[in-house]
């Protein structure tokens, strides 16, 4: 795969595909900036060096119509704030509109497009409308690795069509990052998987099985694999179609000689509110009606040792309730035992991400995924749609 500081963007026509994708209030205003502002390096990048630059995003799910609330017209103002630059907003991607906008440019210019999603070929990767798309540009760069895992036409089928194909500072770094934490890691390799369901992350499990040398199960997800180890689990979240497979993945780690590490205390309420009453006891004594919410203290500790003997650390999904204050403590806590740990740590998923945030300890981790479905499904092992076009398009 090419990257875009390894191309000549001198005087070239540069369509970047980002991830807009920003939330907006109900006055049609950006509440949180982060996509844009990740973009930036990219985008400066291409302008510095010369370029028309063609900036395409989606927004939202129009799904092939045009919405007025999906426009991407107040990304303009706070991208325009970030450059210090006019950015010119054409209310159209294709056609006619477009193209003259992009006929007017000169080099070191900005144009940002209407939603990709306005026109149903996006999300069906039609090549007729990648090949409207790719007659705008002479260089096709792709830094919307959150998008990543679906084929669109603006991420696959667009690579049939232009003649030089990139990946942007951002999606090289996701790339980059995943390739050393998972390709050839410095062990031992440990993965910390969280969050809600077993059957969400089936494939995940079955992949980083192979993969690590410890993982760590907690969250709700872990209460099927204590489960299906022989506890009595009272209210805590089950689900009994999953329990063979936590029995089969619990086999193979045993096999693999992969050390799986579940909860062994937990903070148990009887139901899941802030004002709820809490206490603190080992897996094995969780009353009929109360349900685990959190990791315990002594969890806490046995994840933390293991945190520290890792050199490279994985993570996805928390490990306990922690949007309410009394079930964030486990959470909280890996987070700073995962900054401070000193191994390589990549985290992904958006309430890991938000977790990381809270904590303020985001400035420590290696990298924090851009990406919560595209960066699952690398964990999963699968190739991601956008990322292997790129590896084979450009060749016209
Ligand atoms: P996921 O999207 O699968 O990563 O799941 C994230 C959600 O799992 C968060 O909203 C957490 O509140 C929830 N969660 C984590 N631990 C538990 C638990 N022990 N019981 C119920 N929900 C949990």
């Amino acid at each position: 795969m090419k990257y875009i500081d390894q191309i000549d963007l001198k005087g070239k026509r540069v369509l970047i595909r980002v991830d807009f994708n920003v939330p907006l209030n109900k006055d049609g205003l950006v509440t949180d900036d982060t996509r844009v502002r990740a973009s930036l390096p990219t985008i400066n990048y291409a302008l510095t060096n010369g370029a028309k630059v063609i900036v395409a995003s989606h927004l939202g799910r129009p799904k092939g119509k045009i919405v007025a609330e999906f426009s991407l017209k107040p990304v303009v103002q706070v991208l325009s704030g970030l450059l210090k630059k006019d950015v010119v907003f054409v209310d159209d991607c294709v056609s006619e509109k477009a193209t003259q906008a992009v006929s007017n440019m000169k080099a070191g210019d900005l144009v940002l497009l209407e939603n990709l999603r306005f026109y149903p070929g996006e999300d069906k990767n039609d090549a007729e409308f990648a090949k409207q798309l790719a007659a705008l540009c002479d260089v096709y760069i792709d830094d919307a690795f959150a998008v990543s895992h679906r084929a669109a036409a603006s991420n696959t089928a667009i690579t049939q069509f232009v003649g030089v194909c990139a990946a942007g500072f951002l999606l090289k770094n996701e790339i980059e990052y995943f390739n050393k934490a998972m390709g050839n890691p410095t062990r031992p390799l440990l993965a910390i998987i969280g969050g809600a369901k077993v059957s969400d992350k089936i494939g995940l499990l079955e992949n980083l099985i192979d993969k690590v040398d410890k993982l760590i199960v907690g969250g709700g997800m872990a209460y099927t694999f204590l489960k299906a180890a022989g506890f009595n689990i009272g209210k805590s979240l089950c689900e009994t179609d999953m329990l063979d497979l936590a029995r089969k993945i619990m086999e193979k780690a045993r096999q693999k000689n992969v050390q799986l590490l579940l909860p062994v205390d937990n903070v148990i309420a009887t139901n899941p509110a802030a004002d709820a009453e809490i206490k603190i006891c080992d897996i094995k004594d969780i009353p009929e009606d109360w349900m685990g919410l959190d990791i315990g203290p002594a969890t806490i500790t046995l994840f933390s040792d293991a945190i520290k003997n890792a050199k490279t650390i994985v993570w996805n999904g928390p490990l306990g309730m922690f949007e309410l204050a009394p079930f964030s403590k486990g959470t909280f806590s890996l987070v700073h035992a995962v900054a401070n740990s000193g191994a390589l740590t990549i985290v992904g998923g958006g309430d890991t991400d938000t977790a990381v945030h809270q904590t303020g300890e985001s400035a420590k981790i290696s990298f924090i995924s851009t990406g919560g479905g595209a960066f699952l499904e690398l964990l999963e092992g699968k190739t991601l749609p956008g990322v292997a076009a790129l590896d084979s398009g450009g060749k016209i």
